[in-house]
C-alpha cells in the first residue's frame, strides 16, 4: 500500500481553477471530508470530521469553505425542511430523496441523458415551464419513505 497517494478527482482542480479560487489546504481538506463519506452531513458534522485531520480548523472556516464550494458548483447544498443545510460532493447531476421517517438522504439520478457533461438545457420531464423560461439548474428533493421504513425494519423499539 502506498502511503501518499490521495485520489482527489481532477474536477476539484478544474473547478477551483475555473472559478479563480485558491486551493487552500482548508478547502481541500473540507472537500476531502465531503468525498470521504457521502452521507450528506451538516456543516457541524463536516466541522467535527474536518477537525480530526486538521485540529486547527475552525467552524467559521468550514462554513466559509462550504459556502465558497457551493458557490462554485463544486458542492451541492441540500435543503430539507426545518433541518440545517446538508452538503453533498456528488458532482453528477442528481436529486435527493429524503426519507421523512428516518431522515436519511439518498442521491437519486435524473433520467439518463446522452451527453453527461452537457449543461441542463431541457425541461425535466413532467414540468410545464412558462413560455421563454430556461432551466439552467436542477435542484430536486423528493420526499417519502426509504426501503427500511416501508418494510417497517426501523421501528423496533424494545419498549411497549
Ligand atoms: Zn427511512
Ligand atoms: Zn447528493
Amino acid at each position: 500500500m502506498k502511503k501518499h497517494e490521495t485520489t482527489t478527482p481532477a474536477s476539484y482542480e478544474s473547478v477551483m481553477g475555473r472559478e479563480g479560487l485558491r486551493l487552500t489546504p482548508q478547502r481541500r481538506h473540507v472537500y476531502e471530508v465531503l468525498m470521504e463519506k457521502r452521507d450528506h452531513p451538516t456543516a457541524t458534522e463536516v466541522f467535527i470530521r474536518a477537525q480530526q485531520g486538521m485540529p486547527s480548523i475552525s467552524l467559521a472556516t468550514v462554513y466559509n469553505c462550504l459556502e465558497t464550494m457551493v458557490g462554485s458548483g463544486l458542492v451541492k447544498a441540500v435543503h430539507v425542511d426545518r433541518e440545517p443545510t446538508r452538503f453533498c460532493a456528488n458532482l453528477h447531476e442528481h436529486g435527493h430523496f429524503h426519507c421523512t421517517s428516518c431522515g436519511h438522504i439518498t442521491d437519486i439520478e435524473f433520467g439518463r441523458r446522452s451527453a453527461s457533461s452537457a449543461p441542463v438545457s431541457s425541461t425535466p420531464k413532467g414540468w410545464k415551464l412558462p413560455e421563454g423560461y430556461l432551466v439552467t439548474h436542477q435542484d430536486l428533493t423528493l420526499r417519502g419513505l426509504c426501503t427500511d421504513c416501508t418494510s417497517g425494519k426501523t421501528n423496533t423499539s424494545p419498549t411497549i
